[in-house]
This record gives C-alpha cells, sequence and structure tokens, in this order.
C-alpha cells in the first residue's frame, strides 16, 4: 500500500498551500505551523506528489 509523507524540509508552509486546497480527501492538516498527511483520511490518489510547487510530498509504498 502506498503512504505519503511531507518533507519538512522541503515544506515552505504557506498558509495559502496548493496541496491543502486540492486534496480530495482534507487529508493535509497542519500542527504548530507544520502540514501532515492524515493517513486515515487519504485516499492515496497521488494529487499532492503532482501538486506541490516545492516537491515536498514523497510517495512510498509500504
Ligand atoms: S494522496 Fe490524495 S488523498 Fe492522500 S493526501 Fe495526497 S491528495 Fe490527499
Amino acid at each position: 500500500m502506498k503512504t505519503y509523507a511531507i518533507n519538512q524540509q522541503l515544506c515552505d508552509r504557506s498558509p495559502g498551500c496548493k496541496v491543502k486546497k486540492e486534496c480530495p480527501s482534507n487529508a493535509i492538516v497542519q500542527m504548530d505551523g507544520d502540514y501532515y498527511i492524515d493517513m486515515l483520511a487519504c485516499r492515496r490518489c497521488g494529487l499532492c506528489v503532482k501538486t506541490c510547487p516545492h516537491g515536498a510530498v514523497g510517495e512510498s509504498a509500504s
């Protein structure tokens, strides 16, 4: 099963995060300024990997 994670080194923590707006599952959550992906909500569509302008979302198989 694929999992998705945000690389905190690449993420710019923009308040207007495009990935957060476009995720169809509303799975991008923000805690203490950092963005995370809630894998319980995520439907594993992969849209975030293509959408992030900083290439901060990574996909891996688990
Ligand atoms: S894989 Fe799809 S559902 Fe999961 S966080 Fe990315 S955009 Fe949202």
